[in-house]
């Protein structure tokens, strides 16, 4: 019925306006990240009330969770509380836990409450995918959130701090399993920051061995192959081994077994080899891939109820080449924005727009200085990517909280 509804009123949208804005006066967004922080920086410019609802008081800089780790400046300069961005009284922040969506009852649960919604924006974001490796979930870290950063950043420093309690040099190992994107990302924080560190305990560098093993035959899968070459030459200069074609098999505390039974000892594992999307969409029920996603149409709603928009990590959204949108911040962003608009116009009779993907391109940063990567299709590499990805975090920064908070935080993220 309600469904009805929805895409009568999309269609023909002249119909009486006081219908229109009751159906919609229940927005709750689930998940303060790159998509829900968009959606709700529309409605509240859109003068929209609605309930945020995230499991911290914080915004976190997702993309930038390698940095904390990797020990350059404090977890503050990687957060934003929400409530400096969302500071209209009809923008409400609940701070919980979700634990339920029952899209039947048109209820979120959370751990304190349960929230009602007329329109739902789910953007819960993404979970490690272990691909039921052995022993990886139980032995492994991830970076996934601003304390599991400075809890990263906390344990390789207390390895070292082991180590000169006890010599035993497997402390100093540390051992970051998937190339991808977040892998590489903190490889390139860990090689700049170990140094630091040698010199702090007084401990010789040679003993220090950072590894990032991968089962695929490369890094980076998403930059052209010649800038892989790149990105591995300047990684195995600044002391990293990137040991492509090794799959792990098992691991066990303190130990990953690798295809051929070779065990590596390390004080450090952390696994970045891979996401999924939340899985309460898929235990309420909605249509999802073999990644979790929940299937989207063309204007970002979930397939199975239009009253549930689902954005960023989350969606199952195929563009016009039948590819899913990957799992990035860039395409979070995009989304929350278009759910932003669409939930406007829906609530005040306008049609709503198909979510078009821009793709602007890919960088990587490999350590505080250089990177590489691709703008709009150029190839960039060395200090031109480092700063390229430099000024993404200020564009993402103006666009969440305009000149303030660009310039706030960029001093933050300058100076350290
Ligand atoms: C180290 C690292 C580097 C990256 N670098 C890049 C990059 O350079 N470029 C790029 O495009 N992408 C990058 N990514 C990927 C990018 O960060 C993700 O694609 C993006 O964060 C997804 O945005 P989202 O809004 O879907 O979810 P998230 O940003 O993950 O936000 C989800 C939010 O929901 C909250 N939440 C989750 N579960 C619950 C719950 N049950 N109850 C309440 N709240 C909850 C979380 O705390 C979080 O605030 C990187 C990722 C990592 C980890």
């Amino acid at each position: 019925m309600f469904r009805v509804d929805l895409e009568h009123r999309n269609k023909k949208a002249h119909d009486g306006q006081r219908k229109r804005e009751r159906d919609v006066d229940k927005i709750v967004i689930v998940g303060a990240g790159y998509a829900g922080m968009m959606a709700a920086t529309r409605l509240q410019r859109g003068s929209r009330d609605f309930t945020m609802i995230n499991r911290h008081e914080y915004h976190y800089l997702t993309t930038l969770l390698h940095e904390a780790a990797g020990g350059r400046g404090a977890p503050s300069h990687y957060s934003v509380p929400i409530r400096h961005i969302l500071d209209k009284p009809g923008s409400k922040l609940v701070v919980d836990e979700v634990v339920k969506i029952d899209k039947e009852k048109r209820v979120v649960v959370c751990k304190s409450a349960e929230h009602e919604y007329d329109i739902l924006i789910f953007a819960l974001g993404w979970i490690p995918e272990y691909f039921g490796i052995d022993g990886l979930k139980e032995h492994s870290l991830v970076l996934r959130s601003l304390n599991s950063a400075s809890h990263i950043r906390d344990h390789i420093e207390d390895q070292f701090r082991q180590y000169l309690d006890d010599n035993n040099e497997e402390h100093l190992r540390i051992v970051i399993g998937g190339a991808g994107l977040t892998g590489i990302e903190l490889i390139g924080e860990l090689v700049d920051w170990v140094p630091q560190l040698c010199v702090r305990y007084g401990i010789d560098r040679s003993l220090v061995d950072i590894q990032n093993i991968e089962a695929m035959p490369t890094i980076l899968p998403q930059v052209p192959e010649n800038l892989r070459e790149v990105a591995m030459q300047t990684l195995t200069e600044k002391g990293a081994q990137l040991r492509t074609n090794t799959k792990i098999v098992r691991v066990e505390k303190d130990v990953v077994v690798v295809g051929d039974g070779e065990e590596v000892h390390a004080g450090t594992i952390v696994w970045t080899g891979g996401v999924r999307a939340n899985p309460l969409l898929g235990e309420a029920g909605f249509t999802v891939d073999r990644r979790g996603r929940a299937k989207v149409n063309a204007y970002l709603q979930s397939v199975d109820d239009e009253r549930v928009f689902i954005g960023g990590d989350s969606a199952w959204f195929e563009g016009e080449d039948g590819k899913p949108a990957p799992p990035t911040a860039q395409m979070a962003t995009q989304m929350g924005k278009q759910i932003g608009e669409n939930v406007l116009a829906l609530g005040s009779g306008r049609a709503m727009k198909a979510f078009e993907p821009d793709n602007q391109g890919t960088l990587a940063s490999l350590g505080r200085e250089v990177g590489v990567g691709n703008v709009k299709g150029i190839p960039v590499k060395g200090v031109v990517a480092g700063l390229a990805k430099e000024a993404t975090k200020v564009k993402y920064l103006w666009e969440l909280g305009g000149i303030r908070l660009a310039s706030e935080k960029t001093g933050q993220l300058v100076h350290r």
